[in-house]
Protein backbone atom coordinates (compact mmCIF):
# COMPACT_ATOMS: atom_id res chain seq x y z
CA UNK A 1 0.00 0.00 0.00
CA UNK A 2 1.32 3.35 -0.78
CA UNK A 3 1.44 6.27 1.75
CA UNK A 4 -0.41 9.17 1.82
CA UNK A 5 2.68 12.21 1.61
CA UNK A 6 2.11 14.74 4.00
CA UNK A 7 2.15 17.43 1.48
CA UNK A 8 -0.67 15.86 -0.51
CA UNK A 9 -2.79 15.98 2.94
CA UNK A 10 -1.55 18.32 4.70
CA UNK A 11 -4.47 21.01 4.23
CA UNK A 12 -6.91 19.34 5.43
CA UNK A 13 -5.21 17.02 8.78
CA UNK A 14 -4.52 18.89 11.74
CA UNK A 15 -1.35 16.73 12.65
CA UNK A 16 0.21 16.91 8.91
CA UNK A 17 0.05 20.67 9.93
CA UNK A 18 1.63 20.34 13.14
CA UNK A 19 4.38 18.48 11.29
CA UNK A 20 5.45 21.46 9.04
CA UNK A 21 4.78 24.13 11.19
CA UNK A 22 1.39 25.65 10.63
CA UNK A 23 0.16 25.17 13.63
CA UNK A 24 2.23 25.32 17.07
CA UNK A 25 2.63 22.43 19.04
CA UNK A 26 4.59 21.97 21.83
CA UNK A 27 7.29 19.40 20.88
CA UNK A 28 9.03 17.01 23.53
CA UNK A 29 10.66 14.45 20.95
CA UNK A 30 11.77 14.35 17.22
CA UNK A 31 13.81 12.16 14.97
CA UNK A 32 14.02 12.18 11.42
CA UNK A 33 10.32 10.47 10.90
CA UNK A 34 8.73 10.90 13.65
CA UNK A 35 7.75 13.59 15.91
CA UNK A 36 6.40 14.23 19.65
CA UNK A 37 3.88 16.81 21.57
CA UNK A 38 2.00 17.31 24.60
CA UNK A 39 -1.71 16.84 24.09
CA UNK A 40 -3.40 20.14 23.96
CA UNK A 41 -6.28 18.88 26.44
CA UNK A 42 -4.15 16.30 28.72
CA UNK A 43 -5.65 13.76 30.44
CA UNK A 44 -3.59 12.89 32.44
CA UNK A 45 -0.18 14.56 34.17
CA UNK A 46 1.84 13.32 31.09
CA UNK A 47 -0.23 13.13 28.08
CA UNK A 48 1.84 13.35 24.74
CA UNK A 49 1.09 12.40 21.11
CA UNK A 50 3.75 10.39 19.39
CA UNK A 51 2.87 10.35 15.53
CA UNK A 52 5.03 9.35 12.46
CA UNK A 53 5.59 12.56 10.31
CA UNK A 54 4.31 10.82 7.18
CA UNK A 55 0.28 11.07 6.79
CA UNK A 56 -1.37 7.06 7.76
CA UNK A 57 -4.63 7.11 9.03
CA UNK A 58 -4.42 4.77 11.78
CA UNK A 59 -1.78 2.55 13.31
CA UNK A 60 -3.20 -0.52 11.16
CA UNK A 61 -2.89 1.49 7.90
CA UNK A 62 0.54 2.73 9.12
CA UNK A 63 1.84 -1.17 10.31
CA UNK A 64 0.54 -2.67 6.97
CA UNK A 65 2.08 0.45 4.96
CA UNK A 66 5.57 1.24 6.39
CA UNK A 67 6.23 -1.36 9.46
CA UNK A 68 9.71 0.32 10.22
CA UNK A 69 8.13 3.43 10.74
CA UNK A 70 5.61 1.60 12.95
CA UNK A 71 8.62 0.33 15.37
CA UNK A 72 10.31 4.02 14.90
CA UNK A 73 7.02 5.14 16.67
CA UNK A 74 7.38 2.63 18.87
CA UNK A 75 10.51 3.53 19.75
CA UNK A 76 10.14 7.16 20.20
CA UNK A 77 7.47 6.09 22.80
CA UNK A 78 10.06 4.18 24.42
CA UNK A 79 12.20 7.59 24.63
CA UNK A 80 9.26 10.13 25.74
CA UNK A 81 8.32 7.67 28.54
CA UNK A 82 11.88 7.63 29.68
CA UNK A 83 12.36 11.16 29.49
CA UNK A 84 9.24 12.15 31.02
CA UNK A 85 10.39 9.85 34.41
CA UNK A 86 7.75 7.03 33.80
CA UNK A 87 9.98 4.46 32.71
CA UNK A 88 10.40 3.39 36.22
CA UNK A 89 6.43 3.81 37.23
CA UNK A 90 5.08 2.60 34.15
CA UNK A 91 2.81 4.34 31.29
CA UNK A 92 -0.05 3.75 29.17
CA UNK A 93 -0.30 3.55 25.49
CA UNK A 94 -2.97 4.05 23.43
CA UNK A 95 -3.71 4.00 20.00
CA UNK A 96 -7.38 4.61 19.58
CA UNK A 97 -8.33 3.53 15.80
CA UNK A 98 -11.85 4.18 14.46
CA UNK A 99 -14.27 6.68 15.07
CA UNK A 100 -16.33 3.82 17.17
CA UNK A 101 -13.91 3.93 19.97
CA UNK A 102 -12.76 7.91 19.70
CA UNK A 103 -10.45 8.65 17.12
CA UNK A 104 -11.29 12.12 16.34
CA UNK A 105 -7.96 12.61 14.77
CA UNK A 106 -7.11 10.38 11.62
CA UNK A 107 -3.51 10.55 11.87
CA UNK A 108 -2.05 7.69 13.16
CA UNK A 109 -1.23 8.66 16.88
CA UNK A 110 -0.14 7.18 20.06
CA UNK A 111 -1.25 8.88 23.47
CA UNK A 112 1.37 8.40 25.93
CA UNK A 113 -0.27 8.57 29.55
CA UNK A 114 1.41 8.74 32.77
CA UNK A 115 1.78 10.12 35.88
CA UNK A 116 -0.69 9.17 37.61
CA UNK A 117 -2.44 5.51 39.15
CA UNK A 118 -4.85 4.29 36.71
CA UNK A 119 -5.29 0.55 37.98
CA UNK A 120 -7.21 -1.15 35.44
CA UNK A 121 -9.20 1.71 33.95
CA UNK A 122 -9.26 1.51 30.50
CA UNK A 123 -10.40 4.72 29.34
P1 LIG B 1 -7.83 10.81 19.35
O1 LIG B 1 -9.13 11.15 20.01
O2 LIG B 1 -7.90 10.95 17.84
O3 LIG B 1 -7.28 9.47 19.78
O4 LIG B 1 -6.78 11.85 19.89
C1 LIG B 1 -6.60 13.11 19.35
C2 LIG B 1 -5.93 13.93 20.40
O5 LIG B 1 -5.46 15.12 19.79
C3 LIG B 1 -6.86 14.37 21.55
O6 LIG B 1 -6.37 13.87 22.78
C4 LIG B 1 -6.83 15.90 21.48
O7 LIG B 1 -6.83 16.52 22.76
C5 LIG B 1 -5.55 16.16 20.72
N1 LIG B 1 -5.57 17.40 19.97
C6 LIG B 1 -6.59 17.88 19.21
N2 LIG B 1 -6.25 19.04 18.63
C7 LIG B 1 -4.97 19.29 19.03
C8 LIG B 1 -4.05 20.37 18.74
O8 LIG B 1 -4.33 21.30 18.00
N3 LIG B 1 -2.82 20.30 19.34
C9 LIG B 1 -2.47 19.27 20.16
N4 LIG B 1 -1.24 19.29 20.70
N5 LIG B 1 -3.31 18.23 20.43
C10 LIG B 1 -4.54 18.25 19.88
Amino acid sequence: MEPTICLVTVADCLFCRIVVGEIPATVVAETERTLAFRDIAPKAPTHVLVIPKEHYADVATLAVGDAVLAGEVLATVADVAAAEGLDGTGFRVIFNTGASVGQTVFHAHAHVLGGVDMDGDLT
